[in-house]
């Protein structure tokens, strides 16, 4: 379980985050929504451990998470994919997926040189698992290709991958909808299903209502950095205060 508590964040004076406060239980995914400019993002970059806050902090099962140090949080299981994928464009699908695993036996010098039967077993373990994992995305037939020639939607669902390959048991999603085809969409929503199932956390930025409303069974609304609601997305729907904060912004 992931505990957000009392998080605020300046940037040069100005609140992106103001006391902000939920929790986020494993097995689930949590919607995070809210207008442009309402501080989501900059929430995942906190606990991420990417932005230090000026107040607050998060727990993951109770433990503090090392505050704006992106590494140690990274290496307490938990990933973050961004609004844009983070890829090697030029590196293969394969290889992408590959280098997703935290640490590989295989690169542990002593190990190639005293043990090196152990590091080729340790490889072909990861490369089998990194081919089980296309295929359960269906990239399969794109294995050896380069990464940045990938639709927007399939470079979506390859850094989730890497994100399950490095054993995230926690992972923040930023808007990993937009722009990605309704075929694309229904994979990931599959995925999403299935990650949480597996007993992570979830915490899913998005503004297609549909999906949250598909996905998460709570939904934390943010606008001008602080919570205005909270509950199922049929209450959220319903909640007059969460329409006006949207009046005026274009439906996306
Ligand atoms: P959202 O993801 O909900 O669109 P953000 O978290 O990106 O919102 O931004 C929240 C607020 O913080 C906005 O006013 C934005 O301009 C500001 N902001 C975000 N990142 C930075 C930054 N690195 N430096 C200065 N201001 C920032
Ligand atoms: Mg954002």
């Amino acid at each position: 379980m992931l505990t957000i508590s009392d998080i605020s964040v300046s940037f040069s004076g100005v609140k992106a985050l103001d006391g902000v406060s939920f929790e986020a239980p494993s097995g689930r995914i949590l919607g995070l929504i809210g207008p442009n400019g309402s501080g989501k993002s900059t929430l995942l970059n906190v606990v991420a451990g990417v932005i230090a806050p000026n107040r607050g902090r998060v727990l993951l099962d109770g433990a503090a998470l090392p505050a704006g140090k992106p590494d140690a949080v990274a290496a307490m299981g938990v990933a973050r994919t961004f609004q844009v994928p983070r890829l090697a464009r030029r590196l293969t699908v394969i290889q992408n997926v590959i280098t997703g695993v935290r640490s590989q036996p295989g690169e542990n010098l002593a190990t190639l040189l005293f043990a090196p039967a152990k590091a080729r077993a340790a490889e072909r373990e990861i490369t089998a698992r990194a081919f089980a994992m296309l295929d359960r995305l269906g990239l399969t037939h794109l294995a050896n290709h380069a990464a940045g020639g990938l639709s927007g939607g399939q470079q979506k669902l390859l850094s989730i991958a890497m994100a399950i390959m490095a054993d995230a048991r926690t992972i923040l999603l930023d808007e990993p909808a937009a722009g990605v085809n309704p075929v694309l969409i229904e994979q990931q929503v599959g995925l999403l299903k299935s990650l949480a199932a597996e007993g992570r956390t979830l915490i899913l930025i998005e503004h297609n209502m549909e999906m949250v409303a598909d996905l998460c069974d709570q939904v934390v609304v943010l606008d001008s950095g602080q919570i205005i609601a909270e509950g199922t997305p049929a209450e959220i729907r319903g909640d007059a205060r969460v329409m006006r904060s949207y009046l005026g912004q274009a439906p996306a």
